[in-house]
């Protein structure tokens, strides 16, 4: 029968690339719940809110209209009717969703969309905390890991023009967003008890993807 499957783990560990081929694959629905605490972020920006302000992002979370639909390559994000699938993969973003991220409002209200969208069986989520705290009861749970050299290396091949930055401070960047995240109150991220760990560092793509295909079926 249909399971639903987790996949957390550190910036750049490729979780997203995985899970939506994983999806595919399976003729699953894939969800990237990071889309939306970058939507949230982008919101927040544009609305001239700072990501510390705890209140003003949580009531502006409260608000957004925040819609995630499948699309050729993997899904789409739209914010109050506005496609803004790529603007939220900026530096910009990067560098402040953690903070919006520790955020309980704004955590409270996704949790739940992102609970209500997993309503039914047949679901692949990536993130940081779904394993532990949005989906605990998924059949199974995967924590993607990677040194952090290589999961720089990574972005830094996908990375832009625009928002180029040295390997060195892409890592930096990638470092300080992991310890954000690992240490914040609310639901951060850690590997949960019952995830098989997969370390991506010397793995292909489709060997990672088929690894969880198999696991998925046993
Ligand atoms: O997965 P992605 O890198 O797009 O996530 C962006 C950020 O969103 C993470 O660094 C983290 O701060 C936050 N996040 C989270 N919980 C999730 C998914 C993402 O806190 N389930």
């Amino acid at each position: 029968g249909l399971i639903n499957i987790a996949i957390d783990g550190p910036a750049g560990a490729g979780k997203s690339t995985v899970a939506r081929k994983v999806a595919e694959q399976l003729r699953y629905v894939y969800i990237d719940t990071g889309a939306m605490y970058r939507a949230v972020t982008f919101g927040a920006l544009r609305a001239g809110i700072e990501p510390g302000d705890s209140e003003q992002v949580g009531s502006l979370a409260a608000s957004l209209d925040i819609r995630l639909l499948p699309s050729e390559n993997g899904q789409k994000v739209v914010l109050g009717g506005e496609d803004v699938t790529e603007q939220i993969r900026s530096r910009e973003i990067n560098l402040r969703v953690s903070r919006v991220a520790a955020i309980e409002q704004v955590r409270t209200r996704l949790v739940s969309m992102q609970r209500e969208l997993a309503g039914r069986k047949g679901v692949v989520m990536d993130g940081r905390d779904i394993g532990t705290h949005v989906l605990p009861d998924a059949e199974l749970k995967v924590f993607l890991t990677a040194s952090v050299r290589i999961r720089a290396e990574r972005r830094y091949r996908e990375t832009g023009q625009a928002d180029r930055v040295d390997l060195e401070q892409l890592e930096r960047e990638i470092e300080q967003r992991d310890r954000l995240d690992s240490e914040r109150e609310i639901s951060p991220l850690i590997c949960a008890e019952d995830a098989v760990v997969i370390d991506s560092t010397s793995l292909t793509i489709e060997q990672v993807v088929s690894q969880i295909v198999e696991l998925s079926r046993t």
